[in-house]
Protein backbone atom coordinates (compact mmCIF):
# COMPACT_ATOMS: atom_id res chain seq x y z
CA UNK A 1 0.00 0.00 0.00
CA UNK A 2 0.86 3.60 -0.44
CA UNK A 3 3.16 5.45 2.28
CA UNK A 4 2.35 8.93 0.58
CA UNK A 5 -0.88 10.71 -0.23
CA UNK A 6 -1.75 13.84 -2.50
CA UNK A 7 -4.50 15.46 -0.47
CA UNK A 8 -7.02 17.50 -0.90
CA UNK A 9 -9.19 19.42 2.60
CA UNK A 10 -12.64 20.79 0.50
CA UNK A 11 -13.90 23.84 1.95
CA UNK A 12 -17.15 26.28 1.00
CA UNK A 13 -16.32 29.36 -0.95
CA UNK A 14 -14.84 32.32 1.11
CA UNK A 15 -13.15 29.89 3.64
CA UNK A 16 -10.09 28.18 1.83
CA UNK A 17 -7.43 30.95 3.17
CA UNK A 18 -9.13 29.67 7.20
CA UNK A 19 -8.90 25.81 5.98
CA UNK A 20 -5.26 26.80 5.06
CA UNK A 21 -4.45 28.45 8.22
CA UNK A 22 -5.77 25.11 9.97
CA UNK A 23 -3.63 22.80 8.08
CA UNK A 24 -0.28 25.17 8.75
CA UNK A 25 -0.91 25.25 12.08
CA UNK A 26 -1.04 21.22 11.96
CA UNK A 27 2.03 21.62 10.28
CA UNK A 28 1.49 21.06 6.66
CA UNK A 29 2.30 22.70 3.80
CA UNK A 30 -0.27 23.45 1.25
CA UNK A 31 -2.11 25.33 -1.83
CA UNK A 32 -5.12 26.99 -1.22
CA UNK A 33 -7.13 26.83 -4.19
CA UNK A 34 -11.09 27.81 -5.45
CA UNK A 35 -12.90 25.33 -2.94
CA UNK A 36 -10.09 23.33 -1.54
CA UNK A 37 -6.45 23.21 -0.25
CA UNK A 38 -3.86 20.89 -1.50
CA UNK A 39 -1.53 19.23 0.89
CA UNK A 40 0.55 15.95 1.08
CA UNK A 41 0.95 13.52 4.23
CA UNK A 42 0.42 10.02 4.92
CA UNK A 43 -1.51 7.98 6.86
CA UNK A 44 -1.17 9.80 9.99
CA UNK A 45 -2.04 13.15 7.77
CA UNK A 46 -5.25 11.40 6.70
CA UNK A 47 -6.18 10.81 10.30
CA UNK A 48 -5.20 14.23 12.43
CA UNK A 49 -6.44 16.38 9.53
CA UNK A 50 -10.24 14.72 9.52
CA UNK A 51 -10.08 14.98 13.36
CA UNK A 52 -8.37 18.37 13.72
CA UNK A 53 -9.76 20.27 10.68
CA UNK A 54 -12.65 22.85 11.89
CA UNK A 55 -13.61 24.50 9.06
CA UNK A 56 -13.31 21.78 6.46
CA UNK A 57 -15.82 19.93 4.65
CA UNK A 58 -13.75 16.71 3.83
CA UNK A 59 -10.75 15.01 3.23
CA UNK A 60 -10.08 13.78 0.50
CA UNK A 61 -7.26 11.85 -1.51
CA UNK A 62 -6.31 12.37 -5.13
CA UNK A 63 -6.13 9.24 -6.76
CA UNK A 64 -5.11 10.80 -10.11
CA UNK A 65 -5.29 13.40 -12.74
CA UNK A 66 -5.23 13.04 -16.86
CA UNK A 67 -7.22 14.62 -19.94
CA UNK A 68 -10.38 13.24 -20.93
CA UNK A 69 -12.36 14.26 -23.96
CA UNK A 70 -14.06 10.99 -24.57
CA UNK A 71 -15.90 8.14 -22.82
CA UNK A 72 -12.26 6.10 -24.21
CA UNK A 73 -9.73 8.33 -22.59
CA UNK A 74 -12.20 8.15 -19.11
CA UNK A 75 -12.49 4.89 -19.48
CA UNK A 76 -8.45 4.41 -20.16
CA UNK A 77 -7.31 7.17 -17.85
CA UNK A 78 -9.26 5.25 -14.51
CA UNK A 79 -8.26 2.25 -15.94
CA UNK A 80 -4.50 3.31 -15.32
CA UNK A 81 -4.79 4.76 -12.00
CA UNK A 82 -3.10 2.39 -8.89
CA UNK A 83 -6.17 1.37 -7.43
CA UNK A 84 -4.79 -2.07 -6.31
CA UNK A 85 -3.27 0.35 -3.83
CA UNK A 86 -6.62 1.54 -1.99
CA UNK A 87 -9.26 -0.99 -2.77
CA UNK A 88 -8.84 -4.56 -0.91
CA UNK A 89 -10.45 -7.76 -2.33
CA UNK A 90 -13.89 -7.13 -1.32
CA UNK A 91 -13.86 -3.07 -1.03
CA UNK A 92 -17.61 -1.74 -1.84
CA UNK A 93 -16.55 1.45 -4.31
CA UNK A 94 -19.46 3.53 -5.46
CA UNK A 95 -18.28 6.06 -7.58
CA UNK A 96 -20.68 7.97 -5.60
CA UNK A 97 -20.36 11.33 -7.29
CA UNK A 98 -19.42 12.26 -10.80
CA UNK A 99 -19.49 16.49 -11.59
CA UNK A 100 -18.71 17.46 -15.15
CA UNK A 101 -17.90 21.45 -15.65
CA UNK A 102 -17.14 22.89 -19.17
CA UNK A 103 -16.14 19.82 -20.59
CA UNK A 104 -17.10 17.96 -23.72
CA UNK A 105 -18.12 15.08 -21.17
CA UNK A 106 -21.29 16.41 -19.66
CA UNK A 107 -23.62 13.57 -18.72
CA UNK A 108 -22.64 12.59 -14.97
CA UNK A 109 -24.32 9.41 -15.01
CA UNK A 110 -22.66 7.67 -17.77
CA UNK A 111 -19.50 9.09 -16.86
CA UNK A 112 -20.02 7.42 -13.14
CA UNK A 113 -20.77 4.14 -14.96
CA UNK A 114 -18.10 4.47 -17.18
CA UNK A 115 -15.45 5.01 -13.82
CA UNK A 116 -17.21 2.38 -12.71
CA UNK A 117 -16.71 -0.47 -15.04
CA UNK A 118 -12.65 0.83 -15.52
CA UNK A 119 -12.06 0.15 -11.70
CA UNK A 120 -13.89 -3.21 -11.80
CA UNK A 121 -11.82 -4.31 -14.69
CA UNK A 122 -8.26 -2.82 -13.10
CA UNK A 123 -9.56 -4.93 -10.00
CA UNK A 124 -10.17 -8.13 -11.55
CA UNK A 125 -6.90 -8.51 -13.75
CA UNK A 126 -5.23 -7.17 -10.87
CA UNK A 127 -6.67 -10.13 -8.22
CA UNK A 128 -7.10 -12.48 -10.82
CA UNK A 129 -10.61 -12.38 -10.80
CA UNK A 130 -12.48 -13.77 -14.06
CA UNK A 131 -13.95 -10.92 -16.37
CA UNK A 132 -17.49 -10.97 -16.47
CA UNK A 133 -18.13 -12.24 -13.05
CA UNK A 134 -19.26 -9.43 -10.57
CA UNK A 135 -16.82 -8.21 -8.04
CA UNK A 136 -17.78 -9.01 -4.80
CA UNK A 137 -18.39 -5.74 -2.71
CA UNK A 138 -19.30 -6.62 1.07
CA UNK A 139 -16.37 -4.92 2.80
CA UNK A 140 -15.44 -1.65 3.74
CA UNK A 141 -16.32 1.64 1.70
CA UNK A 142 -14.10 3.51 -0.47
CA UNK A 143 -16.54 6.29 -2.36
CA UNK A 144 -15.06 7.26 -5.13
CA UNK A 145 -15.54 10.95 -6.75
CA UNK A 146 -14.89 11.87 -10.69
CA UNK A 147 -14.47 15.73 -11.25
CA UNK A 148 -14.49 16.69 -15.02
CA UNK A 149 -12.99 20.06 -15.49
CA UNK A 150 -11.93 22.10 -18.69
CA UNK A 151 -11.64 18.17 -19.97
CA UNK A 152 -9.36 17.08 -17.30
CA UNK A 153 -10.34 14.60 -15.11
CA UNK A 154 -9.53 14.26 -11.08
CA UNK A 155 -10.17 11.13 -9.32
CA UNK A 156 -10.66 11.37 -5.71
CA UNK A 157 -11.62 8.65 -2.48
CA UNK A 158 -13.36 10.46 0.23
CA UNK A 159 -11.65 9.56 3.43
CA UNK A 160 -14.37 11.34 5.82
CA UNK A 161 -17.78 9.77 5.64
CA UNK A 162 -20.48 12.01 6.44
CA UNK A 163 -18.99 15.75 6.45
CA UNK A 164 -16.63 17.29 8.61
CA UNK A 165 -19.17 19.94 10.19
CA UNK A 166 -21.14 16.69 11.76
CA UNK A 167 -19.27 16.89 14.68
CA UNK A 168 -21.78 14.43 16.61
CA UNK A 169 -22.78 16.88 19.01
CA UNK A 170 -26.21 18.39 17.84
CA UNK A 171 -29.19 15.87 17.24
CA UNK A 172 -31.36 18.69 17.67
CA UNK A 173 -30.70 22.03 15.58
CA UNK A 174 -33.72 23.99 15.48
CA UNK A 175 -35.15 25.84 12.48
CA UNK A 176 -32.02 27.30 10.89
CA UNK A 177 -28.62 26.28 12.29
CA UNK A 178 -25.25 27.16 10.84
CA UNK A 179 -23.25 24.64 10.25
CA UNK A 180 -20.93 23.71 12.83
CA UNK A 181 -17.54 24.21 10.47
CA UNK A 182 -18.34 27.57 8.81
CA UNK A 183 -19.36 28.51 12.67
CA UNK A 184 -15.53 27.55 13.22
CA UNK A 185 -14.39 29.12 10.93
CA UNK A 186 -16.18 32.84 11.64
CA UNK A 187 -14.78 32.32 14.93
CA UNK A 188 -11.84 32.16 13.48
CA UNK A 189 -12.24 34.97 11.23
CA UNK A 190 -13.33 37.39 14.15
CA UNK A 191 -11.34 39.08 16.87
CA UNK A 192 -12.46 37.04 19.73
CA UNK A 193 -9.97 34.78 22.07
CA UNK A 194 -10.54 32.77 24.76
CA UNK A 195 -9.76 35.48 27.01
CA UNK A 196 -12.58 38.01 25.90
CA UNK A 197 -16.82 37.86 26.65
CA UNK A 198 -18.34 35.93 23.79
CA UNK A 199 -22.08 36.67 23.64
CA UNK A 200 -24.42 35.33 20.90
CA UNK A 201 -27.70 36.38 21.45
CA UNK A 202 -29.56 34.34 19.00
CA UNK A 203 -28.21 31.60 19.85
CA UNK A 204 -30.20 28.74 18.45
CA UNK A 205 -28.90 25.24 18.94
CA UNK A 206 -25.70 27.21 20.43
CA UNK A 207 -23.31 26.34 17.54
CA UNK A 208 -21.20 29.35 17.99
CA UNK A 209 -21.15 29.28 21.28
CA UNK A 210 -19.88 25.31 21.51
CA UNK A 211 -17.31 25.82 18.78
CA UNK A 212 -15.96 28.67 20.78
CA UNK A 213 -15.47 26.53 23.67
CA UNK A 214 -13.90 23.54 21.81
CA UNK A 215 -11.52 26.28 19.85
CA UNK A 216 -10.59 27.78 23.49
CA UNK A 217 -9.92 24.34 24.85
CA UNK A 218 -8.53 22.90 21.47
CA UNK A 219 -10.66 20.27 21.71
CA UNK A 220 -10.66 18.18 18.51
CA UNK A 221 -13.97 18.65 16.64
CA UNK A 222 -14.10 15.62 15.25
CA UNK A 223 -13.07 13.37 18.80
CA UNK A 224 -16.74 12.34 18.94
CA UNK A 225 -17.36 11.02 15.64
CA UNK A 226 -16.25 8.06 13.07
CA UNK A 227 -14.67 8.41 10.01
CA UNK A 228 -14.38 6.55 6.76
CA UNK A 229 -10.72 5.58 6.70
CA UNK A 230 -11.46 4.10 10.14
CA UNK A 231 -13.21 0.84 8.49
CA UNK A 232 -9.67 0.93 5.82
CA UNK A 233 -7.76 -2.28 6.51
CA UNK A 234 -4.41 -0.22 5.58
CA UNK A 235 -4.62 2.71 7.65
CA UNK A 236 -3.85 0.82 11.12
CA UNK A 237 -5.93 1.13 14.08
CA UNK A 238 -3.07 1.57 16.51
CA UNK A 239 -1.91 4.45 14.62
CA UNK A 240 -5.90 5.74 14.63
CA UNK A 241 -5.80 4.94 18.41
CA UNK A 242 -2.35 7.16 19.30
CA UNK A 243 -3.35 9.70 17.54
CA UNK A 244 -7.01 9.82 19.13
CA UNK A 245 -5.16 9.32 22.54
CA UNK A 246 -3.00 12.01 21.79
CA UNK A 247 -6.03 14.88 20.77
CA UNK A 248 -7.34 13.91 24.08
CA UNK A 249 -4.50 14.69 26.19
CA UNK A 250 -4.12 18.16 24.37
CA UNK A 251 -7.40 19.30 25.91
CA UNK A 252 -6.82 22.33 27.84
CA UNK A 253 -9.11 22.14 31.26
CA UNK A 254 -7.84 24.83 32.98
CA UNK A 255 -8.67 28.04 30.80
CA UNK A 256 -11.21 30.32 32.44
CA UNK A 257 -14.38 31.32 29.84
CA UNK A 258 -16.95 33.88 29.45
CA UNK A 259 -19.02 32.61 26.88
CA UNK A 260 -23.17 32.58 26.86
CA UNK A 261 -25.46 32.14 23.97
CA UNK A 262 -29.30 33.70 24.60
CA UNK A 263 -32.33 32.80 22.50
CA UNK A 264 -36.02 34.29 22.76
CA UNK A 265 -37.08 30.77 21.93
CA UNK A 266 -37.18 29.15 25.38
CA UNK A 267 -37.11 25.36 23.59
CA UNK A 268 -33.85 26.24 21.39
CA UNK A 269 -32.47 26.95 24.84
CA UNK A 270 -33.34 23.87 26.20
CA UNK A 271 -31.78 22.31 22.47
CA UNK A 272 -28.62 24.42 22.95
CA UNK A 273 -28.13 22.88 26.71
CA UNK A 274 -28.60 19.72 25.44
CA UNK A 275 -26.04 19.74 22.34
CA UNK A 276 -23.22 21.35 24.25
CA UNK A 277 -23.46 18.54 27.13
CA UNK A 278 -22.94 15.85 23.88
CA UNK A 279 -20.19 18.37 22.77
CA UNK A 280 -18.56 17.96 26.51
CA UNK A 281 -18.50 21.06 27.12
CA UNK A 282 -21.75 21.99 28.87
CA UNK A 283 -20.18 23.48 32.08
CA UNK A 284 -18.55 26.04 30.01
CA UNK A 285 -21.57 28.39 28.42
CA UNK A 286 -24.06 29.80 29.81
CA UNK A 287 -27.71 29.44 28.08
CA UNK A 288 -30.46 31.53 29.21
CA UNK A 289 -33.86 32.72 27.25
CA UNK A 290 -33.60 36.11 26.71
CA UNK A 291 -34.83 38.80 23.89
CA UNK A 292 -31.88 40.11 21.65
CA UNK A 293 -33.33 43.58 22.49
CA UNK A 294 -32.66 42.81 26.40
CA UNK A 295 -28.99 42.58 25.99
CA UNK A 296 -27.06 44.63 28.70
CA UNK A 297 -23.66 44.37 29.54
CA UNK A 298 -21.01 45.96 32.06
CA UNK A 299 -17.99 44.31 30.75
CA UNK A 300 -15.33 45.76 27.78
CA UNK A 301 -13.46 44.46 25.05
CA UNK A 302 -16.47 41.70 24.62
CA UNK A 303 -17.39 39.97 20.81
CA UNK A 304 -21.12 39.66 19.78
CA UNK A 305 -21.56 36.76 17.25
CA UNK A 306 -25.02 36.73 16.37
CA UNK A 307 -26.78 34.79 12.93
CA UNK A 308 -30.25 36.41 13.47
CA UNK A 309 -33.23 35.57 11.47
CA UNK A 310 -33.06 36.51 8.17
CA UNK A 311 -36.77 36.84 6.94
CA UNK A 312 -36.77 34.80 3.55
CA UNK A 313 -40.82 35.20 3.25
CA UNK A 314 -41.90 38.56 2.59
CA UNK A 315 -44.76 38.22 6.00
CA UNK A 316 -41.28 37.96 7.96
CA UNK A 317 -39.75 41.50 6.34
CA UNK A 318 -40.98 43.71 8.91
CA UNK A 319 -40.45 41.71 11.77
CA UNK A 320 -36.87 41.18 10.94
CA UNK A 321 -36.61 45.23 10.31
CA UNK A 322 -37.58 46.20 13.58
CA UNK A 323 -35.41 43.35 15.10
CA UNK A 324 -32.46 44.53 13.24
CA UNK A 325 -33.37 48.43 14.00
CA UNK A 326 -33.00 47.01 17.98
CA UNK A 327 -30.26 45.34 17.61
CA UNK A 328 -28.52 48.18 16.46
CA UNK A 329 -29.66 50.27 19.24
CA UNK A 330 -28.82 47.82 21.90
CA UNK A 331 -25.24 46.88 20.56
CA UNK A 332 -23.64 50.73 20.06
CA UNK A 333 -23.69 51.79 24.05
CA UNK A 334 -21.41 48.59 23.69
CA UNK A 335 -18.78 50.69 22.09
CA UNK A 336 -15.64 48.48 23.34
CA UNK A 337 -17.21 44.82 21.69
CA UNK A 338 -16.76 44.14 18.38
CA UNK A 339 -19.53 42.67 16.69
CA UNK A 340 -20.08 40.07 13.68
CA UNK A 341 -23.60 39.37 12.58
CA UNK A 342 -24.30 36.96 9.70
CA UNK A 343 -27.18 37.32 7.33
CA UNK A 344 -28.46 37.47 3.51
CA UNK A 345 -30.24 40.50 4.17
CA UNK A 346 -28.11 42.98 1.85
CA UNK A 347 -30.39 46.27 3.57
CA UNK A 348 -28.78 45.12 6.80
CA UNK A 349 -26.79 48.01 7.45
CA UNK A 350 -29.41 50.66 6.61
CA UNK A 351 -31.93 49.17 8.88
CA UNK A 352 -29.28 48.44 12.22
CA UNK A 353 -27.93 51.82 11.50
CA UNK A 354 -24.60 52.01 10.86
CA UNK A 355 -21.74 50.89 8.05
CA UNK A 356 -19.95 47.35 8.81
CA UNK A 357 -16.27 48.40 9.02
CA UNK A 358 -15.69 45.24 6.79
CA UNK A 359 -17.98 42.73 5.27
CA UNK A 360 -17.03 38.99 4.17
CA UNK A 361 -19.09 37.67 1.49
CA UNK A 362 -19.57 33.80 2.39
CA UNK A 363 -22.06 30.74 1.77
CA UNK A 364 -24.43 29.35 4.14
CA UNK A 365 -24.79 26.23 1.89
CA UNK A 366 -26.14 27.84 -1.14
CA UNK A 367 -27.41 30.77 0.51
CA UNK A 368 -24.74 33.78 -0.11
CA UNK A 369 -24.80 35.70 3.65
CA UNK A 370 -22.56 38.49 4.32
CA UNK A 371 -20.41 38.95 7.53
CA UNK A 372 -20.93 42.55 8.75
CA UNK A 373 -18.11 43.47 11.05
CA UNK A 374 -17.99 45.89 13.74
CA UNK A 375 -14.55 46.31 15.29
CA UNK A 376 -14.92 47.57 18.63
CA UNK A 377 -12.54 51.02 20.07
CA UNK A 378 -9.37 49.60 20.92
CA UNK A 379 -9.36 47.41 17.30
CA UNK A 380 -10.22 50.21 15.47
CA UNK A 381 -7.61 52.34 16.96
CA UNK A 382 -5.05 49.68 16.20
CA UNK A 383 -6.18 49.62 12.79
CA UNK A 384 -5.79 53.58 12.16
CA UNK A 385 -2.71 53.78 14.24
N1 LIG B 1 -26.89 30.10 14.80
C1 LIG B 1 -28.04 29.37 15.29
C2 LIG B 1 -29.28 29.61 14.46
C3 LIG B 1 -29.85 30.97 14.62
S1 LIG B 1 -31.44 31.11 13.85
C4 LIG B 1 -27.75 27.87 15.30
O1 LIG B 1 -26.67 27.46 14.98
O2 LIG B 1 -28.64 27.09 15.63
C5 LIG B 1 -32.01 32.57 14.58
C6 LIG B 1 -32.40 32.46 16.04
O3 LIG B 1 -32.77 33.75 16.46
C7 LIG B 1 -33.58 31.54 16.31
O4 LIG B 1 -33.20 30.53 17.21
C8 LIG B 1 -34.63 32.47 16.93
O5 LIG B 1 -35.36 31.87 18.00
C9 LIG B 1 -33.79 33.62 17.44
N2 LIG B 1 -34.49 34.91 17.59
C10 LIG B 1 -35.41 35.46 16.78
N3 LIG B 1 -35.80 36.66 17.26
C11 LIG B 1 -35.09 36.88 18.40
C12 LIG B 1 -35.03 37.94 19.35
N4 LIG B 1 -35.79 39.01 19.22
N5 LIG B 1 -34.20 37.81 20.38
C13 LIG B 1 -33.41 36.72 20.53
N6 LIG B 1 -33.43 35.69 19.65
C14 LIG B 1 -34.26 35.76 18.61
Amino acid sequence: MKKQFELVATVAAGLEAVVGRELRELGYDCQVENGRVRFQGDSSAIIETNLWLRAADRVKIVVGSFPAKTFEELFQGVFALDWENYLPLGARFPISKAKCVKSKLHNEPSVQAISKKAVVKKLQKYYARPEGIPLMENGPEFKIEVSILKDQATVFIDTTGSSLFKRGYRTEKGGAPIKENMAAAILQLSNWYPDKPLIDPTCGSGTFCIEAVMIARNMAPGLRRTFSFEEWNWIDDRLIYEIRQKASQKIDRDITLDIMGTDIDARMIEIAKENAQKAGVGNDITFKQMRVQDLRSDKINGVIISNPPYGERLSDDQGVTKLYEEMGQVFAPLTTWSKFILTSDEGFEAKYGSKADKKRKLYNGTLKVDLYQYFGERVKRQIKA
